[in-house]
C-alpha cells in the first residue's frame, strides 16, 4: 500500500499524484476529497456555475474509435440546429440565470457551418444582453480541432472560452483510440494556439480506457499543469456498442466510477484554481455521480438544453442521462442540494476560473 502524500503541499510529483489516484481504503478516500474540497474552497470560493450545454449538431468529419457519433456508425440521424433555435436556447439559458452557455459539436471545418456559426454567436452576444448580465451571456465554444484564423473569429465574435479534450496524455494511447489521420501533435498545437488567442481553455481526459494506466492518468494531471490550462471537463469511459472500442475490455464499472472522483480530487490538488465540471457521464455510472462530484472539488455544472428530439441523436456514449434540468423543479432541487453541502449557485455570472485572471492565463476580453 503506498502512502498518501501530505495533502496540505501545494506542488505534487508525478509519483505523488499516482499515489492519490490509487486510494481505495474509505478513510484515504476521505482525507483525499476533505483536502480537494478545503483547497476548491480558499482558491475558488463556494460559487456552483451552470453552463446550459447545447448540442447543436451531431455531424462529425472525424471518426474516433470511441464516439457514438463518430462518422462511420451509420446509425446516427444527423440533425443541425437552426440559427434561431439555438438563440432561443440561449435566451432561455440568460433567463434561468445560467450566466454560460457551451456550444458543442462534432467537428466540422466546412466555411457555411463555421460563417453560420460565427454569426450566431454574434447574436446571442447581442440579444442576451440584460440588466443581470450587462456584457451578455459568457460563451464556451466546443466544436474540436480549427484553423487558428477560425479560432480567431470565434474569439472576435464573442465566445471567450473553448474546451478541447485530449482524451488522453498518452500519444501511444491516443493513436490506439483514433484513426490515423488525428495526432496527438496536433491537438496539443491547437490548445497552446487557443491559449495564445486569449480564450480561456479547458481540455480533460477519458478516465478508465482500455490499456490505461494510473501512470498515465497522473501525467494527464501534469499536463493539465505544464498547458496552464483552465478548464477541465474528464469523466469515465462508457463503451457505446457501435464504436471500435464498445467490446474491448476495460475497468469495471465501479472502478472508472471512482477514478473518475478520485482524478477531480487530485487535479483539484494539483491545479487549485481552475474550474472543474462535475460531467453527466458520472451520472451514467451512478445517478448519484455527478452530485457526488461537487463534494470532490468540482465547481460547474452544464445542465442539458439540447431539445428532446435532438438529444437523443447526440449520443456520445450509452445510458447518458436524459435529464429535465431546465425546469424549475430540477434548480429547486440541486440548489438545495448545494445549500447542503454549504454551496451556492452562482447566477448570473460567467463563473471564470480565477486561474484565467491569476496570470495563470490569459485575461478574458470582457468580464462580469
Ligand atoms: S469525439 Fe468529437 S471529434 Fe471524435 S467523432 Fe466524436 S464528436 Fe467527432
Amino acid at each position: 500500500m503506498t502512502a498518501l502524500p501530505d495533502l496540505s503541499q501545494s506542488v505534487f510529483s508525478h509519483e505523488e499524484i499516482v499515489a492519490l489516484l490509487s486510494v481505495v481504503d474509505p478513510q484515504d478516500v476521505e482525507a483525499v476529497r476533505a483536502a480537494a474540497e478545503k483547497v476548491l474552497l480558499k482558491e475558488c470560493g463556494n460559487g456552483v456555475y451552470l453552463r446550459g450545454l447545447i448540442e447543436a449538431s451531431n455531424v462529425c468529419r472525424c471518426d474516433c474509435h470511441y464516439c457514438g457519433i463518430r462518422k462511420s456508425n451509420t446509425k446516427v440521424r444527423h440533425y443541425t440546429l437552426a440559427q434561431n433555435d439555438i438563440l432561443l436556447l440561449a435566451q432561455q439559458a440568460a433567463n434561468l440565470g445560467y450566466g454560460s452557455i457551451v456550444i458543442q459539436t462534432g467537428e466540422r471545418q466546412n466555411k457555411t457551418f463555421l460563417d453560420a456559426l460565427e454569426k450566431t454567436i454574434q447574436l446571442i452576444k447581442t440579444e442576451t444582453v440584460s440588466d443581470a448580465l450587462p456584457q451578455g451571456i459568457g460563451i464556451t465554444l466546443c466544436i474540436g480541432e480549427q484553423t487558428e484564423e477560425t479560432y480567431r473569429r470565434l474569439f472576435k465574435a464573442g465566445a471567450h472560452r473553448y474546451l478541447l479534450r485530449i482524451e488522453t496524455t498518452n500519444p501511444v494511447l491516443f493513436s490506439r483510440i483514433h484513426p490515423a489521420d488525428q495526432h496527438f501533435e496536433t491537438r496539443v498545437h491547437c490548445l497552446q494556439r487557443l491559449k495564445k488567442i486569449g480564450y480561456q481553455v479547458g481540455t480533460g481526459v477519458m478516465i478508465g480506457l482500455p490499456g490505461q494506466t494510473i501512470e498515465d492518468l497522473a501525467n494527464d494531471i501534469l499536463f493539465f499543469k505544464e498547458q496552464d490550462i483552465d478548464m477541465i471537463g474528464m469523466g469515465p469511459f462508457i463503451p457505446h456498442p457501435d464504436t471500435p472500442l464498445g467490446g474491448v475490455a476495460c475497468p469495471d464499472e465501479a472502478t472508472r466510477l471512482h477514478l473518475g472522483h478520485m482524478m477531480i480530487a487530485a487535479t483539484r490538488l494539483v491545479l487549485r484554481d481552475v474550474n472543474i465540471a462535475a460531467t453527466t457521464a458520472l451520472q451514467a455510472l451512478d445517478p448519484a455521480g455527478r452530485e457526488r462530484a461537487f463534494r470532490f472539488g468540482a465547481n460547474v455544472m452544464m445542465p442539458l438544453m439540447t431539445p428532446g428530439e435532438a438529444r437523443e441523436d447526440y449520443n456520445l456514449y450509452p445510458g447518458k442521462p436524459n435529464l429535465k434540468e431546465t425546469n424549475n423543479d430540477y434548480q429547486v432541487s440541486f440548489s438545495a442540494f448545494l445549500n447542503e453541502i454549504g454551496r451556492t449557485l452562482g447566477q448570473n455570472q460567467w463563473g471564470d476560473a480565477p486561474h484565467a485572471s491569476r496570470g495563470g492565463g490569459n485575461s478574458p476580453p470582457f468580464s462580469s
